[in-house]
């Protein structure tokens, strides 16, 4: 799940907010029993990572849980029928809630003062001058591992990447090098901008109608096969029109155009990671 979809969830768990844990569940070998009984205080989200504030009875300190769903995990809110063993299950008054295949790790609020919420792409305090400022020292990264880089674009993933690349029309194997020092304001903007896009989407049910690469067969454009490959650090899929996209080693003038109005066919694919 990529960092808008971890804002509606937020949103959506914020409904419990001052409720009480009435029952836990789940295969998690953190100390779940402790959440008995604690009242939800309340819900944050760094990048790709979600915070969950409870208040223990007998004014004893806060705990906080820090939820990662790394390439596969998703949560449920009143599952029918859930199908599998969930990470963690918390039941309130009003509602139960599922997290699945994800990493839960239970600690204290030092978690919350340690984010630098200048990276994060959905925060209020993101702060584009400070990301083009780390990006100094990323001159020789790929674009498609830059893209994935929790400690600048925390929140981006692999739809994020895939989508901006194309929408810059550079190759993903392009090194920020190699783009004008005065273009990377603008490198972080089309990251942060798409980003909101996404939630828009995401909101309205309508996300994957504006995928125009990520896990597509054609390119909108010219109909060309997109090359679908692993690359960069992370060996991430990566889809990419070879004519639109094609490896250059300097860029002249960073240019974004605007997303497509309606994407191909999607490729068939058993799971989902945003
Ligand atoms: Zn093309």
């Amino acid at each position: 799940m990529e960092g808008p979809s971890l804002v509606i969830l937020r949103e959506e768990l914020e409904s419990f907010c001052g409720q009480k844990v009435l029952k836990v569940a789940g295969n998690t070998k953190q100390p779940k029993e402790t959440l008995r009984g604690c009242v939800l205080q309340r819900v944050d989200t760094w990048g790709k990572q979600l915070f969950l504030t409870f208040a223990p009875p007998r004014s004893r300190p806060p705990i906080v849980t820090k939820t990662h769903f790394l390439m596969f995990g998703s949560y449920r809110i009143n599952d029918p029928r859930p199908a599998r063993v969930p990470r963690l299950q918390l039941t309130f008054k009003s509602g139960i809630v599922y997290f699945y295949a994800c990493s839960i790790q239970f600690g204290a609020d030092v978690y919350l003062g340690e984010l630098d919420r200048r990276v994060d792409l959905m925060s209020s305090l993101w702060d584009r001058d400070h990301v083009v400022h780390l990006m100094r020292r990323k001159g020789e990264a790929l674009l498609c591992d830059l893209f994935l880089d929790q400690s600048l674009f925390a929140g981006s993933g692999n739809i994020v990447k895939n989508e901006v690349l194309f929408n810059i029309r550079l190759h993903p194997s392009t090194r920020l090098m190699y783009v004008s020092t005065k273009d990377w304001p603008r490198l972080a903007e089309v990251v942060h901008e798409y980003c909101w896009n996404f939630f828009a989407w995401k909101k309205k049910f309508e996300l994957r109608k504006h995928w125009q690469v990520y896990r597509q067969w054609k390119c909108p454009l010219c109909n060309t096969k997109l090359v679908r490959e692993k690359l960069g650090r992370f060996l991430r899929t990566t889809f990419y029109c070879p004519k639109h996209q094609a490896l250059h080693k300097r860029i002249r003038r960073l240019r974004c155009f605007p997303v497509l109005p309606v994407a191909g066919s999607s490729l068939p694919e058993a799971r989902l990671d945003h």
